[in-house]
């Protein structure tokens, strides 16, 4: 086991691999901009390193000085949390060839499922369900409307480069497709200095559902079930929960069993997710995430396990503990994520917490670095917290995520808690009968005003 190791992040997810870290009695490096000097990961961390000024691109991402910081503290390894660094595959070559252990993948795997055309391919021939599309880039216009035609519209034109729903453009008929393909392009060239773009049939009334697996790096692999992340924003996910509502045992078992072979065959290490679209019985792979997501503590409330610190075992050289038989689902959790924003807009709204008091008692769970007086500052994303509720069922967990958001309090910044108590009054979100567009249309009928 590693004596200390460095995150390479921020926030809430900070202190998540800090918490793990301290259970297991590896001392920890925080590093952070001389905007957080103040921030919570910097407090409860062993050690700190201040790696740059405000903007990302000059602390958190700037390679230089993350390594320098774990040469410089003795870290033995690198945990990149996610965002940030966590998918770079040149980042985590850098950081072998420094001696340094990555938490995480290989830079091959993270290559790989970081092109989305790669990743399907591979996907594909791993023998994983895919939605049908282009085979491959669309280098222009011409093909563009081709693969319409062979399709049929409605088709998403999306960036091979692709994250965080940036260069997705949907072309209902022909008629759209010269629009739809430019400015994906552009949107794309403009998000990740890459234009190449692929065409997928656009479904119409799908949900998203992700697996979670967990690879050991040496050919073996587990699923630990789905996600349901169907209530998005811009793409955005707001609301998760495990197990999904719709997905059957069966269906469970069959598409986990598809997912772990897939990585166990490719000898996956660590944490991954494999994003799915679900429509009418059927899943069809969108892309995989080579990292921890925001949402995986939904899945560590139903299977009682800590996937950080599975994390940080299998990159120690340690086996899992657990196998496939290990795991059963123990009743229904519930995220939302807590932005400073101004609602409806979404409208960030940095500054500062005069005041925050954090839900608590059974089944509650609060991943927040904010404090009282804590200043957010304006040059990050604005996740300022997740809760989390677990319960013996699905009514019950939304019934303590009502009382759990009753109790929160975060005054001085306007914040997206008014939405999930809005959405717990619907009665779609009680019977869990939504779609990915559901969120968007409750929106503009104007229900947050
Ligand atoms: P990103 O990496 O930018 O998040 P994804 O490929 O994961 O992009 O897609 C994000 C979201 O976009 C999905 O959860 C879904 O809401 C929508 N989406 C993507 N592909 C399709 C598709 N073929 N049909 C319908 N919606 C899609």
């Amino acid at each position: 086991m590693f004596d200390k190791i460095l995150i390479a992040n921020r926030g809430e997810i900070a202190l998540r691999v800090i918490r793990a870290a301290r259970e297991m009695g590896v001392q920890t490096v925080a590093v952070h901009s001389t905007a957080d000097t103040d921030a919570m990961h910097v407090r409860m961390a062993d050690e700190s390193v201040c790696v740059g000024p405000p903007p990302g691109s000059d602390s958190y991402l700037h390679i230089p000085s993350i390594i320098a910081a774990a040469e410089v503290t003795g870290a033995q390894a690198i945990h990149p949390g996610y965002g940030f660094l966590s998918e770079n595959a040149a980042f985590v070559q850098i950081v072998e060839d420094h001696g340094i252990t990555f938490i995480g993948p290989t830079a091959e795997h993270i290559r790989v499922m970081g092109d989305k055309i790669t990743a399907k391919d591979t996907m594909k021939a791993l023998g994983v369900p895919c939605v049908p599309g282009s085979d491959g880039g669309v280098p222009d216009l011409a093909a563009a409307k081709k693969i319409g035609e062979e399709f049929g519209y409605p088709v998403i034109i999306k960036a091979t480069a692709g994250g965080g729903g940036r260069g997705m453009k949907v072309a209902k008929s022909e008629k759209d497709m010269a629009n739809a393909f430019q400015t994906a392009r552009a949107e794309a060239k403009a998000a990740f200095g890459n234009d190449e773009v692929y065409i997928e049939k656009y479904l119409t009334t799908p949900r998203h559902i992700e697996i979670q697996v967990f690879g050991d790096g040496k050919g073996r692999a587990v699923h630990l079930g789905e996600r349901d992340c169907s209530l998005q924003r811009r793409h955005q996910k707001v609301f998760e929960e495990a197990p999904g509502p719709c997905i059957t045992a069966e269906e469970r078992a069959r598409i986990g069993k598809i997912c772990a072979d897939a990585v166990a065959k490719i000898n996956y290490a660590g944490a991954g997710t494999i994003e799915f679209l679900y429509e009418k019985g059927e899943f069809y792979f969108i892309e995989m995430n080579t990292r921890l997501q925001v949402e995986h503590p939904v899945t560590e409330a139903i299977f009682g396990v800590d996937l950080v610190r599975e994390q940080i075992r299998v990159a120690s050289g340690l086996p899992m503990s657990f196998e496939q038989d290990d795991l059963t689902i123990n009743g229904h959790s519930i995220e939302v994520r807590l932005n400073a924003e101004k609602l409806p807009e979404f409208a960030p709204r940095p500054g500062k917490i005069t005041a925050f008091h954090a839900p608590g008692g059974l089944g509650v769970r609060m991943d927040s670095a904010l404090y009282d007086g804590y200043v957010i500052p304006p040059y990050y994303d604005s996740l300022i917290g997740k809760l989390i509720v677990h319960g013996r069922d699905r009514d019950e967990a939304l019934a303590r995520l009502n009382r759990a958001l009753g109790e929160l309090i975060i005054d001085g910044v306007e914040n997206t808690v008014p939405l999930f108590s809005a959405l717990l009054q619907e009665p779609a979100i009680h019977s869990g009968d939504y779609n990915i567009h559901w969120l968007e249309h409750w929106l503009e009928l104007g229900k947050l005003g």
